[in-house]
């Protein structure tokens, strides 16, 4: 394949995702439609998909509205007053900073079993290396599905106030452990001091559930762009394979309720994977606006990503004509989040607006339209050039 078709042959897959199917919610009939695709697409491609299903949260927003929850009831119940009383609220709080911390750092928690799960599944495909045996592998991936379209993520002046609210509420809860140790110290405490941290909690609380109630967003930034350039970069892969190194497509459901496709995925082939060296590609909403690539990411505690992938970047960005990639200081997680945390070379690459904007995320408006040809060549052939100097 022509370089310069990547573009457009991930932009018809793109739009072939939004035409015939539409929003692919985490768990939905619609999801599976998208991983039904893309193994159509690589079976003509001669290769051999495997379809690994697994077991999903079907909500991102959920967990955080019972720990929220959890939180304010602890509050009442140390502010009601009574020994015992104050001791579970106080129980109650300490148990819901942990599971809080957990699930925004992409761990497990009980609520993980509790809360309502679905079906979903993983899609990939190996190619195998041009000649030689393997000596490195390349995965290149991206996520099939998409997520709800909350209030606050219709604007950007509202996307701003969900990162203060965010951090507002994680705030809070650290606020109340220390007014609940210092009560339970000085027996006495002026009331108004719960006022901010439990408006802060309201506030969050008021965020996950009409976020659940959203309707899907069409996705095709996020992510029809990343499934269209791996198909593209497959279909260019399986002519053209790379000397010694083996490449995996990788296509996960469900990364934005938590990155639970890549969670199963890599525990599933931990063996495999860690048996040669192995360097993720991650593509993250590439096809608006500029080429750049995630160093650090994180919505609480903030992971720096792979030295070696990050110097590579630079390198391609430096020496590749029409390549030039800024690096970007992520404010949410993704699914180099887990696979760094596996102990994985990994790197996101995406799409930036100017002032460091991520186009259309999480909008009704991320509609196929908005989808520019040439940034998804640009992505492409950014993690090719990557793939074959890594
Ligand atoms: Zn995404």
């Amino acid at each position: 394949m022509n370089n310069d078709s990547f573009g457009q042959r991930a932009y018809e897959h793109a739009r072939w995702l939004l035409e015939n199917i539409g929003a692919r919610g985490s768990t939905t009939p619609q999801e599976k439609a998208a991983a039904d695709y893309v193994k159509e697409q690589l079976i003509a491609l001669g290769l051999a998909p495997q379809v690994e299903p697994f077991c999903s949260p079907t909500s991102a927003w959920r967990p955080f509205a019972v720990i929220t929850g959890l939180s304010l009831l602890g509050k009442w119940l140390f502010i009601r007053g009574g020994s015992r009383s104050r001791l579970a609220g106080l129980g109650a709080n300490l148990l819901a900073s942990f599971w809080a911390i957990r699930e925004i750092d992409l761990e497990d928690t009980p609520l993980r079993w509790l809360l309502p799960n679905g079906p979903s599944r993983n899609v990939w495909a190996r190619i195998p290396p041009a000649y030689g045996t393997a000596r490195k592998r390349v995965v290149l991936l991206g996520h099939l599905d998409t997520h709800r379209s909350p209030w606050i993520f219709q604007t950007e002046a509202r996307t701003r106030w969900f990162h203060r609210i965010v951090q507002a509420g994680f705030a809070s809860l650290g606020l109340s452990l220390v007014l609940m140790v210092v009560g339970l110290i000085y027996r006495r405490l002026p009331k108004w001091l719960w006022i901010p941290p439990i408006l802060a909690e309201l506030a969050s609380l008021a965020l996950d559930l009409d976020a659940d109630r959203s309707p899907y967003s069409p996705g095709a930034n996020d992510n029809a762009s990343a499934v269209g350039s791996v198909l593209a970069l497959a279909e260019h892969l399986a002519a053209h394979p790379l000397p010694e190194t083996e490449v995996w497509v990788l296509f996960t459901g469900c990364e934005e309720v938590g990155c639970y496709g890549m969670r199963a995925f890599l525990a599933q082939h931990e063996t495999e994977l860690k048996a040669l060296p192995t360097y993720f590609f991650d593509f993250e909403m590439t096809g608006v606006g500029d080429l750049a690539y995630v160093v650090d990411e994180g919505l609480l505690i903030r992971h720096t990503y792979s030295p070696v992938l990050r110097r590579l970047a630079e390198e391609v960005s430096r020496e590749a004509p029409g390549l030039q990639a800024r690096p970007q200081h992520a404010g949410a997680y993704g699914e180099s989040l887990v696979i760094h945390k596996a102990g994985y070379h990994t790197i996101t690459v995406n799409s930036l607006l100017p002032g460091n904007k991520a186009a259309y995320w999480h909008q009704m408006a991320d509609t196929i339209d908005k989808l520019d040809p040439q940034a998804l060549d640009r992505g492409c052939r950014f993690v090719l050039e990557m793939a074959k100097r890594v």
